[in-house]
Protein backbone atom coordinates (compact mmCIF):
# COMPACT_ATOMS: atom_id res chain seq x y z
CA UNK A 1 0.00 0.00 0.00
CA UNK A 2 1.52 3.28 -0.85
CA UNK A 3 1.43 6.06 1.37
CA UNK A 4 -1.05 7.97 -0.85
CA UNK A 5 -3.09 5.04 -1.01
CA UNK A 6 -2.72 4.90 2.76
CA UNK A 7 -3.79 8.42 3.40
CA UNK A 8 -6.99 8.00 1.14
CA UNK A 9 -7.69 5.10 3.52
CA UNK A 10 -7.32 6.80 6.66
CA UNK A 11 -9.17 9.74 5.27
CA UNK A 12 -12.10 7.63 4.06
CA UNK A 13 -11.98 5.64 7.81
CA UNK A 14 -12.44 9.12 9.64
CA UNK A 15 -14.96 10.02 7.22
CA UNK A 16 -17.01 7.21 8.57
CA UNK A 17 -15.86 7.78 12.66
CA UNK A 18 -16.44 11.35 12.66
CA UNK A 19 -19.54 12.93 14.10
CA UNK A 20 -22.32 13.75 11.35
CA UNK A 21 -21.57 17.98 12.42
CA UNK A 22 -17.90 17.85 11.07
CA UNK A 23 -17.55 19.23 7.77
CA UNK A 24 -16.66 16.09 5.32
CA UNK A 25 -13.58 16.61 3.26
CA UNK A 26 -15.78 16.99 -0.25
CA UNK A 27 -12.67 17.28 -2.69
CA UNK A 28 -9.10 15.03 -2.39
CA UNK A 29 -5.72 16.67 -1.83
CA UNK A 30 -4.07 17.85 -3.46
CA UNK A 31 -5.42 21.26 -4.13
CA UNK A 32 -3.41 22.80 -6.43
CA UNK A 33 -5.08 26.60 -6.15
CA UNK A 34 -4.64 29.78 -7.32
CA UNK A 35 -6.11 33.46 -5.70
CA UNK A 36 -7.23 36.02 -7.92
CA UNK A 37 -8.15 39.09 -7.22
CA UNK A 38 -11.68 39.56 -9.33
CA UNK A 39 -13.07 43.07 -8.30
CA UNK A 40 -14.37 44.41 -11.47
CA UNK A 41 -16.01 42.58 -14.56
CA UNK A 42 -13.13 42.72 -17.03
CA UNK A 43 -10.84 40.62 -14.62
CA UNK A 44 -14.12 37.90 -14.22
CA UNK A 45 -13.91 37.61 -18.12
CA UNK A 46 -9.86 37.95 -18.36
CA UNK A 47 -10.31 34.61 -15.68
CA UNK A 48 -13.08 32.43 -17.62
CA UNK A 49 -10.85 32.71 -21.00
CA UNK A 50 -8.17 30.87 -18.85
CA UNK A 51 -9.92 28.48 -17.01
CA UNK A 52 -9.43 25.37 -19.45
CA UNK A 53 -5.23 26.68 -19.92
CA UNK A 54 -5.21 26.27 -16.02
CA UNK A 55 -6.70 22.76 -15.61
CA UNK A 56 -4.35 21.42 -18.26
CA UNK A 57 -1.78 22.84 -15.99
CA UNK A 58 -3.52 21.10 -13.25
CA UNK A 59 -4.95 23.82 -11.17
CA UNK A 60 -8.05 22.55 -9.36
CA UNK A 61 -9.21 25.18 -6.92
CA UNK A 62 -10.13 28.86 -7.37
CA UNK A 63 -10.56 31.84 -4.93
CA UNK A 64 -11.58 34.78 -6.49
CA UNK A 65 -11.87 37.81 -4.20
CA UNK A 66 -14.72 39.77 -5.03
CA UNK A 67 -15.72 42.31 -2.62
CA UNK A 68 -17.64 44.59 -3.61
CA UNK A 69 -16.91 43.83 -7.36
CA UNK A 70 -20.64 42.45 -8.34
CA UNK A 71 -24.19 43.80 -8.78
CA UNK A 72 -25.61 43.24 -5.78
CA UNK A 73 -29.23 43.25 -5.67
CA UNK A 74 -29.87 43.21 -1.93
CA UNK A 75 -27.58 46.48 -1.50
CA UNK A 76 -26.67 47.98 -5.27
CA UNK A 77 -25.58 51.17 -3.34
CA UNK A 78 -22.49 48.84 -2.52
CA UNK A 79 -21.30 48.04 -5.87
CA UNK A 80 -18.11 48.75 -6.97
CA UNK A 81 -16.74 50.35 -10.29
CA UNK A 82 -18.17 47.83 -13.31
CA UNK A 83 -19.10 45.54 -11.00
CA UNK A 84 -19.37 41.42 -12.39
CA UNK A 85 -22.74 40.68 -13.77
CA UNK A 86 -24.91 37.20 -12.63
CA UNK A 87 -24.37 36.18 -16.23
CA UNK A 88 -20.47 36.70 -16.21
CA UNK A 89 -20.20 34.88 -13.29
CA UNK A 90 -22.13 32.05 -14.18
CA UNK A 91 -20.05 31.77 -17.60
CA UNK A 92 -17.09 31.42 -15.28
CA UNK A 93 -18.91 29.05 -12.71
CA UNK A 94 -19.71 26.64 -15.68
CA UNK A 95 -16.33 26.93 -17.62
CA UNK A 96 -14.69 25.88 -13.83
CA UNK A 97 -17.31 23.02 -13.51
CA UNK A 98 -16.36 22.01 -17.33
CA UNK A 99 -12.89 21.40 -16.10
CA UNK A 100 -13.03 20.38 -12.39
CA UNK A 101 -11.51 23.09 -10.90
CA UNK A 102 -13.39 24.16 -7.58
CA UNK A 103 -14.20 27.69 -7.58
CA UNK A 104 -14.75 29.39 -4.02
CA UNK A 105 -15.56 33.06 -4.02
CA UNK A 106 -13.97 35.15 -1.29
CA UNK A 107 -15.46 38.63 0.15
CA UNK A 108 -12.76 40.06 2.46
CA UNK A 109 -14.19 40.40 5.99
CA UNK A 110 -13.54 42.93 9.08
CA UNK A 111 -10.04 44.33 7.73
CA UNK A 112 -9.18 46.14 4.34
CA UNK A 113 -12.25 48.23 4.06
CA UNK A 114 -9.69 50.90 2.30
CA UNK A 115 -6.70 50.74 -0.07
CA UNK A 116 -4.15 54.01 0.28
CA UNK A 117 -6.69 57.16 -0.02
CA UNK A 118 -9.84 55.11 -1.04
CA UNK A 119 -11.99 54.10 1.67
CA UNK A 120 -14.55 50.70 0.01
CA UNK A 121 -18.45 51.01 -0.52
CA UNK A 122 -19.47 49.64 2.92
CA UNK A 123 -17.69 52.08 4.74
CA UNK A 124 -18.38 54.92 2.62
CA UNK A 125 -21.67 54.15 2.42
CA UNK A 126 -22.20 53.14 6.09
CA UNK A 127 -19.72 55.14 7.66
CA UNK A 128 -21.21 54.05 11.21
CA UNK A 129 -19.90 50.82 10.71
CA UNK A 130 -16.32 52.04 10.97
CA UNK A 131 -13.92 51.13 14.02
CA UNK A 132 -12.55 54.60 13.94
CA UNK A 133 -15.47 56.83 12.59
CA UNK A 134 -14.01 60.40 11.63
CA UNK A 135 -10.48 59.47 12.68
CA UNK A 136 -7.61 59.71 9.87
CA UNK A 137 -8.87 61.31 7.74
CA UNK A 138 -7.46 60.64 4.02
CA UNK A 139 -6.50 57.24 5.80
CA UNK A 140 -3.68 59.23 6.54
CA UNK A 141 -0.91 56.86 8.88
CA UNK A 142 -3.09 54.13 8.60
CA UNK A 143 -2.94 50.70 6.97
CA UNK A 144 -6.44 50.08 6.09
CA UNK A 145 -9.95 50.78 7.74
CA UNK A 146 -11.78 48.09 9.70
CA UNK A 147 -15.40 48.06 10.67
CA UNK A 148 -16.49 47.17 13.78
CA UNK A 149 -17.54 43.80 14.68
CA UNK A 150 -19.42 44.87 17.45
CA UNK A 151 -21.91 46.93 15.42
CA UNK A 152 -25.37 45.95 15.79
CA UNK A 153 -26.25 46.30 11.90
CA UNK A 154 -22.87 45.30 10.04
CA UNK A 155 -23.81 41.43 9.39
CA UNK A 156 -27.41 41.76 8.39
CA UNK A 157 -25.74 43.85 5.49
CA UNK A 158 -22.32 41.60 5.16
CA UNK A 159 -24.29 38.79 5.33
CA UNK A 160 -26.99 39.40 2.33
CA UNK A 161 -23.90 39.89 0.32
CA UNK A 162 -22.29 37.05 1.50
CA UNK A 163 -25.45 35.32 1.09
CA UNK A 164 -25.46 36.25 -2.91
CA UNK A 165 -22.31 35.25 -3.77
CA UNK A 166 -23.31 31.95 -2.18
CA UNK A 167 -26.04 31.95 -4.48
CA UNK A 168 -24.36 33.21 -7.91
CA UNK A 169 -21.73 31.00 -7.47
CA UNK A 170 -23.25 27.95 -6.46
CA UNK A 171 -20.53 27.88 -3.90
CA UNK A 172 -19.77 24.96 -1.16
CA UNK A 173 -17.35 27.59 0.00
CA UNK A 174 -16.35 30.93 0.88
CA UNK A 175 -13.23 33.12 1.57
CA UNK A 176 -13.80 35.47 4.54
CA UNK A 177 -10.48 37.09 4.16
CA UNK A 178 -9.45 38.62 7.81
CA UNK A 179 -5.82 39.17 6.84
CA UNK A 180 -4.42 42.07 8.33
CA UNK A 181 -6.54 43.19 10.49
CA UNK A 182 -4.35 46.19 12.28
CA UNK A 183 -7.62 48.34 13.92
CA UNK A 184 -9.45 46.55 16.10
CA UNK A 185 -10.58 47.23 19.90
CA UNK A 186 -9.79 50.66 19.02
CA UNK A 187 -10.28 53.72 21.51
CA UNK A 188 -12.08 56.11 18.94
CA UNK A 189 -15.29 52.87 18.60
CA UNK A 190 -17.30 53.45 21.82
CA UNK A 191 -18.50 49.49 21.10
CA UNK A 192 -15.34 47.71 21.42
CA UNK A 193 -12.85 50.29 23.63
CA UNK A 194 -10.52 48.61 25.88
CA UNK A 195 -11.58 45.20 25.05
CA UNK A 196 -9.78 42.00 24.42
CA UNK A 197 -8.71 42.08 21.04
CA UNK A 198 -8.07 38.23 20.69
CA UNK A 199 -12.11 37.89 21.87
CA UNK A 200 -13.00 40.57 19.32
CA UNK A 201 -11.32 38.81 16.57
CA UNK A 202 -12.99 35.65 17.65
CA UNK A 203 -16.13 37.20 17.62
CA UNK A 204 -16.36 38.00 14.43
CA UNK A 205 -14.67 34.35 13.07
CA UNK A 206 -17.50 33.05 15.29
CA UNK A 207 -20.23 34.97 13.22
CA UNK A 208 -19.28 34.55 10.19
CA UNK A 209 -18.73 30.80 11.13
CA UNK A 210 -22.23 30.18 12.29
CA UNK A 211 -23.59 32.45 8.99
CA UNK A 212 -21.74 29.68 6.49
CA UNK A 213 -21.01 26.54 8.27
CA UNK A 214 -23.84 26.72 10.42
CA UNK A 215 -26.78 28.08 8.23
CA UNK A 216 -25.28 27.49 4.65
CA UNK A 217 -23.71 24.24 5.55
CA UNK A 218 -20.60 25.38 3.22
CA UNK A 219 -16.73 25.61 4.10
CA UNK A 220 -14.87 28.73 5.60
CA UNK A 221 -11.57 29.63 4.96
CA UNK A 222 -9.57 32.72 6.02
CA UNK A 223 -5.95 34.31 6.14
CA UNK A 224 -4.06 32.62 9.52
CA UNK A 225 -2.27 36.24 10.17
CA UNK A 226 -4.28 37.21 12.97
CA UNK A 227 -3.87 33.62 14.85
CA UNK A 228 -0.48 33.79 15.33
CA UNK A 229 1.98 34.96 17.56
CA UNK A 230 4.22 37.07 16.47
CA UNK A 231 6.04 36.82 19.82
CA UNK A 232 6.17 33.37 18.97
CA UNK A 233 6.88 33.04 15.75
CA UNK A 234 9.20 35.87 14.48
CA UNK A 235 7.55 36.16 11.07
CA UNK A 236 7.30 40.00 11.79
CA UNK A 237 3.42 41.96 12.40
CA UNK A 238 2.18 41.67 8.79
CA UNK A 239 2.13 37.71 8.69
CA UNK A 240 1.54 37.32 12.30
CA UNK A 241 0.25 39.52 14.91
CA UNK A 242 2.25 41.81 17.27
CA UNK A 243 -1.94 43.20 17.90
CA UNK A 244 -3.02 40.96 20.90
CA UNK A 245 -5.41 38.89 18.72
CA UNK A 246 -3.55 35.93 18.52
CA UNK A 247 -5.02 33.78 21.62
CA UNK A 248 -8.35 33.72 19.24
CA UNK A 249 -6.81 30.80 17.76
CA UNK A 250 -8.08 28.77 20.71
CA UNK A 251 -11.47 30.49 20.70
CA UNK A 252 -12.83 29.69 17.06
CA UNK A 253 -14.07 25.90 15.28
CA UNK A 254 -11.29 23.88 13.75
CA UNK A 255 -12.86 23.38 10.97
CA UNK A 256 -12.35 26.42 9.19
CA UNK A 257 -9.57 26.41 6.18
CA UNK A 258 -6.29 28.37 7.19
CA UNK A 259 -4.77 29.91 4.23
CA UNK A 260 -1.30 30.27 5.93
CA UNK A 261 0.38 33.06 3.71
CA UNK A 262 4.07 33.60 3.83
CA UNK A 263 6.02 35.03 1.18
CA UNK A 264 9.58 35.52 2.12
CA UNK A 265 12.61 33.04 2.05
CA UNK A 266 13.02 31.45 5.28
CA UNK A 267 14.61 28.39 6.74
CA UNK A 268 10.94 27.30 8.79
CA UNK A 269 7.46 28.40 8.36
CA UNK A 270 6.62 27.31 12.33
CA UNK A 271 2.87 28.60 11.82
CA UNK A 272 2.03 24.80 9.46
CA UNK A 273 3.00 22.49 12.27
CA UNK A 274 1.41 25.06 15.03
CA UNK A 275 -1.98 25.22 12.46
CA UNK A 276 -1.94 21.18 12.33
CA UNK A 277 -1.49 20.79 16.11
CA UNK A 278 -4.44 22.82 16.89
CA UNK A 279 -6.05 20.37 14.60
CA UNK A 280 -7.07 22.79 11.24
CA UNK A 281 -6.82 21.93 7.97
CA UNK A 282 -3.33 24.31 6.26
CA UNK A 283 -3.60 25.35 2.79
CA UNK A 284 -0.03 27.33 2.55
CA UNK A 285 -0.02 30.29 0.24
CA UNK A 286 3.46 31.40 -1.34
CA UNK A 287 4.09 34.59 -3.93
CA UNK A 288 6.14 35.92 -6.45
CA UNK A 289 9.55 35.40 -4.83
CA UNK A 290 9.92 31.77 -6.59
CA UNK A 291 12.71 30.62 -4.13
CA UNK A 292 10.58 31.58 -1.24
CA UNK A 293 7.77 29.83 -2.79
CA UNK A 294 9.88 26.42 -3.33
CA UNK A 295 11.14 26.51 0.39
CA UNK A 296 7.49 27.38 1.69
CA UNK A 297 6.28 24.36 -0.51
CA UNK A 298 9.14 21.99 0.53
CA UNK A 299 8.62 22.59 4.27
CA UNK A 300 4.95 21.87 4.16
CA UNK A 301 5.07 18.91 2.10
CA UNK A 302 7.85 17.07 4.91
CA UNK A 303 4.60 16.51 7.06
CA UNK A 304 2.51 14.01 4.81
CA UNK A 305 -0.31 14.92 6.72
CA UNK A 306 -3.68 15.24 5.09
CA UNK A 307 -4.21 18.05 6.68
CA UNK A 308 -2.47 20.04 4.59
CA UNK A 309 -3.79 20.67 1.90
CA UNK A 310 -1.63 21.02 -0.82
CA UNK A 311 -0.53 24.69 -1.89
CA UNK A 312 -2.37 28.08 -2.74
CA UNK A 313 -0.99 30.57 -5.06
CA UNK A 314 -1.38 34.00 -4.73
CA UNK A 315 -1.02 36.57 -7.60
CA UNK A 316 -1.65 40.40 -5.76
CA UNK A 317 -1.11 41.55 -9.73
CA UNK A 318 2.29 40.40 -9.98
CA UNK A 319 1.16 38.68 -12.94
CA UNK A 320 -1.96 39.18 -15.35
CA UNK A 321 -4.32 36.76 -15.50
CA UNK A 322 -3.68 35.75 -19.04
CA UNK A 323 -0.59 35.12 -18.26
CA UNK A 324 -1.21 32.57 -15.22
CA UNK A 325 0.43 29.50 -16.84
CA UNK A 326 3.59 30.91 -17.19
CA UNK A 327 3.90 32.12 -13.53
CA UNK A 328 6.86 30.61 -12.28
CA UNK A 329 6.06 29.91 -8.33
CA UNK A 330 2.48 28.42 -9.72
CA UNK A 331 4.79 25.96 -11.92
CA UNK A 332 6.52 24.47 -9.12
CA UNK A 333 3.70 24.14 -6.85
CA UNK A 334 1.55 22.50 -9.34
CA UNK A 335 4.62 20.12 -10.15
CA UNK A 336 5.15 19.65 -6.90
CA UNK A 337 1.61 18.09 -5.87
CA UNK A 338 0.91 16.41 -9.27
CA UNK A 339 -0.69 13.30 -8.68
CA UNK A 340 -1.20 10.36 -11.00
CA UNK A 341 -3.79 12.02 -12.97
CA UNK A 342 -2.22 15.23 -13.40
ZN1 LIG B 1 -15.93 48.40 17.49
Amino acid sequence: MTKLTLNITLLLLLSLTLPSCTVKQNYPVPWRGVHVLMTDQSKTEQLTQVVGELAELGVNALIVEVNYGYEYQSHPELRANNPSSAARIKALVNQCRRHNIRLIPQFQCLGHQSWSKSTFPLLTQYPEFDETPGAYPGNEDIYCRSWCPRHPEVNKIVFALMDELIDVFQADALHVGLDEVFLIGEDQCPRCKGMDKAELFAKAVNDYHRHLVGKHKIEMLMWGDRLIDANKINYGRWEASANNTAPAVDLIPKDIIICDWHYELRDAYESVPMFLEKGFRVWPAGWRNLEAAKAFINYSRQFDNPRILGHLNTTWGAVPINKLTSFEPLLYAVSSFRTKDK
